[in-house]
């Protein structure tokens, strides 16, 4: 969907939210929890160490479990808004290679995966 540039800059500071099959198919890798996830407003975020997210190989830029990263990273820049809408976060610099009715066609699923990545409580 969105034309990623590899460049790494949505796993710089990170803020991503896990979900519960997240954290289970990252543990499954040998990973434990309280190494790579912090709680933050009750949600478990992946964690940043230096200022990168703790799966991010800054001398790559390359994410260390891609295959297995978290659903939010794999919609990004698709991001859930309040009140339960979808938005493109134009941080991203590929933000611009997605277009709006390519995220309505996939709204209904966006909006249920994006409402349980946002919504994982502890
Ligand atoms: S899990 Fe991978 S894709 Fe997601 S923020 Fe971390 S390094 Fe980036």
């Amino acid at each position: 969907m969105v034309k990623c540039l590899k460049c790494g800059r949505c796993c710089i500071e990170t803020q991503m939210p896990l979900t519960r099959r997240d954290i289970e198919r990252i543990e499954r890798l040998g990973y434990r929890r309280w190494e790579f996830s912090v709680e933050n407003d009750g949600k478990l975020k992946l964690r940043n160490i230096n200022g990168y997210c703790y799966f991010l190989n800054p001398k790559n830029m390359k994410c260390k479990i891609y295959r297995d990263r978290p659903e939010g990273c794999r919609i990004y820049p698709v991001v859930y808004i309040e009140g339960g809408y979808v938005g493109v976060d134009d941080e991203c610099p590929a933000s611009k290679t997605v277009t709006i009715r390519e995220i309505c066609k996939k709204k209904p699923k966006l909006i249920k995966l994006l409402i349980e990545v946002e919504g994982l409580r502890k």
